[in-house]
C-alpha cells in the first residue's frame, strides 16, 4: 500500500472493526480496514487441526446467545449452531470434587453474586474480592472461576464493573468456529492486512494515519485496538489524548489461554463434561472433555497462573495440565493425551490480554474509552462495553454503535 486516502479508515480487523465497516458499508461510505496480522478476526481465531476439526483460540461460546448478532451472521453464513449447554451449567465429573461439595460450592457462589450485586450499588467501587466470605471454603475455587471470567483474581477487578456484565445465560457454539464466522464477515471489505497503525495524528484538517506501509488521509477514523495495546502506545495520538490512554490503563485485558490436547479412549468421558483441577486452589485450570463430542481436551488457564505459564513457554501449559489430570484420573493418563495446539495471548503484541476488565474504582472508564473526539475519532471494540465487555458480540455492539456515529457526524456536516 503506498499513501492513500479514504473517507473512514478502521484501525483493527477484529469484530469491532469488522462489524464497523460492514454497518458504513451499508451507508456507502467509502472505508479501509487495517490490520496488523495477516488475518482478520483479532481475538476470534479459528484454526483447523489435523483431523479437520475447527478449534477457536479465542472465543468460543456465543455468549448471551439469543440476542447474539453472530448467531444470525453465521446462519446466513451456512455455518452449524450447536445449541448443548455448556459445561459449567451442569454439575462437573464427581472426580475429586464429590456432588455434594459442588452444590456446597454453586450455593457458595450463588451468595458471592448476590453480595457482588449488593456492593455493586452503593459506594465505594470497590475489589469484588472485598465480598468474598470471610475465609469461605470455596473461595479459592470461585476465584479461579472468575480467572476464566475475566482473566483475573477478584482482588484486581471492579465490583461495579464485574456486575454490570448482562448474560442471558444461554450459551450456544459454532461448530465451524466463531473466529471464522467472525472473519467470514468481512470478507467484502476493503482491507489492508500486514499494516500495523503507528501514529494518527489528528491535529490538521483531515486526520492522517501513519502505518508501517505508508500514510493514509481520512476524514474520520474508528479506533478499535485492544485496551491493553492502546494503553501501551503513549505517543499513538498526536496531539496526545492522555485520557484514553489512562482510561485504556484502567481497563486491562486479563489473561485466559486455551489449550487443546488429543484424547485417546474419549468415550470413557461424557460430551462436553468438565473437571476442575483442584478444588482448593486458585492456580488451577478447568477441562473441559469432549466439546462437540470430539476426541479432545480443552483446557482454560486464567489469571496469575496463565502468566506464568506464559512467561515459562507453551509446554509448560502442557506439563501443567497432564500433571492435574495425572493427579486426578491416574498417571497413566498422560499417555493418552497429546498437545494440538495453544496460543499464548499475553504475548501477543496485537493483543497483549484476551479480554478486558476495570481495576476497582475504574468501570466509568467504559464510557471514557467509548467517547468520541472532536466528531472525527471513534472508539469500538469490547472494552468500550458497558454491559457486554469481554466478549465479540460486544465487539460488534461497539462496531456498530461508532459506526452510526461516523454516519450522525457526516450528515451534520454536510447539513
Ligand atoms: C482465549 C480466549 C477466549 C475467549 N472466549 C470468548 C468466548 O467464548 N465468547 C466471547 O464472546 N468472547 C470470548 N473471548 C473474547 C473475544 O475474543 C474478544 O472480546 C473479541 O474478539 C474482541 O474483539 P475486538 O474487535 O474488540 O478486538 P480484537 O479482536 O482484538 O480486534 C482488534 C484488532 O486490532 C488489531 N491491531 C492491534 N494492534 C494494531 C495496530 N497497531 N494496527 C492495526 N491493527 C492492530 C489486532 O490484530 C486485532 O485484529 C475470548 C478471548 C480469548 C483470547
Amino acid at each position: 500500500m503506498a499513501n492513500s486516502d479514504t473517507e473512514v479508515v478502521i484501525i483493527g480487523g477484529g469484530a469491532a472493526g469488522i462489524a464497523a465497516g460492514r454497518r458504513l458499508g451499508k451507508a456507502a461510505i467509502n472505508c479501509l480496514v487495517v490490520e496488523a496480522r495477516s488475518r482478520l478476526g483479532g481475538r476470534a481465531w479459528t484454526i483447523t487441526d489435523h483431523s479437520g476439526f475447527a478449534l477457536d483460540l479465542g472465543c468460543g461460546w456465543l455468549h448471551s446467545a439469543d440476542r447474539n448478532p453472530w448467531v444470525k451472521i453465521a446462519e446466513t453464513q451456512g455455518r452449524s449452531i450447536d445449541k448443548t449447554p455448556p459445561p459449567w451449567t451442569k454439575p462437573a465429573l464427581a472426580t475429586g470434587f464429590p456432588l455434594a461439595d459442588q452444590r456446597e460450592f454453586w450455593n457458595a457462589m450463588e451468595e458471592f453474586n448476590q453480595r457482588v450485586d449488593a456492593a455493586a450499588g452503593k459506594p465505594p467501587d470497590v475489589a469484588a474480592a472485598m465480598v468474598l466470605a470471610p475465609n469461605g471454603r470455596w473461595n479459592n475455587l470461585i476465584n479461579a472461576v472468575g480467572t476464566y471470567i475475566s482473566g483475573a483474581e477478584f482482588d484486581r477487578i471492579s465490583v461495579r464493573d464485574f456486575a454490570n456484565y448482562a448474560d442471558t445465560r444461554v450459551n450456544w457454539r459454532v461448530l465451524e468456529g466463531y473466529g471464522a464466522t467472525i472473519a467470514g464477515y468481512g470478507d467484502e471489505l476493503s482491507v489492508e492486512l500486514n499494516c500495523p497503525v503507528l501514529q494518527i495524528d489528528h491535529h490538521g484538517k483531515r486526520l492522517k494515519i501513519e502505518t508501517a506501509k505508508g500514510a493514509i488521509t481520512a476524514d474520520q477514523a474508528i479506533v478499535t485496538l485492544p485496551s491493553a495495546v492502546l494503553a501501551e502506545k503513549d505517543h499513538l495520538f498526536v496531539p496526545a489524548l492522555p485520557e484514553k490512554t489512562d482510561a485504556a490503563k484502567n481497563l486491562p485485558l486479563g489473561l485466559a489461554d486455551k489449550l487443546f490436547l488429543s484424547l485417546d479412549d474419549a468415550e470413557e468421558f461424557e460430551n462436553d463434561s468438565r473437571l476442575f483441577g483442584r478444588t482448593d486452589r486458585i492456580a488451577t485450570a478447568a477441562y473441559h472433555l469432549r466439546p462437540f463430542g470430539r476426541p479432545q481436551i480443552e483446557v482454560y488457564f486464567g489469571g496469575r497462573l496463565a502468566s506464568e505459564l506464559e512467561a515459562k513457554g507453551e509446554r509448560a501449559f502442557v506439563d501443567f495440565a497432564v500433571s492435574e489430570l495425572g493427579a486426578l484420573l491416574g498417571s497413566n493418563f498422560s499417555r493418552r493425551v497429546k498437545p494440538l495446539h495453544i496460543h499464548r495471548w499475553g504475548a501477543d503484541p496485537f493483543a497483549r490480554g484476551s479480554y478486558s476488565y476495570a481495576l476497582p474504582g475504574k468501570a466509568d472508564c467504559r464510557a471514557i474509552l467509548a467517547s468520541a473526539v472532536d466528531d472525527r475519532l471513534f472508539f469500538a471494540g469490547e472494552a468500550c462495553s458497558k454491559a457486554d465487555f469481554s466478549t465479540a458480540h460486544g465487539g460488534w455492539i461497539t462496531g456498530v454503535a461508532a459506526a452510526e456515529q461516523v454516519i450522525a457526524a457526516r450528515r451534520r456536516r454536510r447539513s
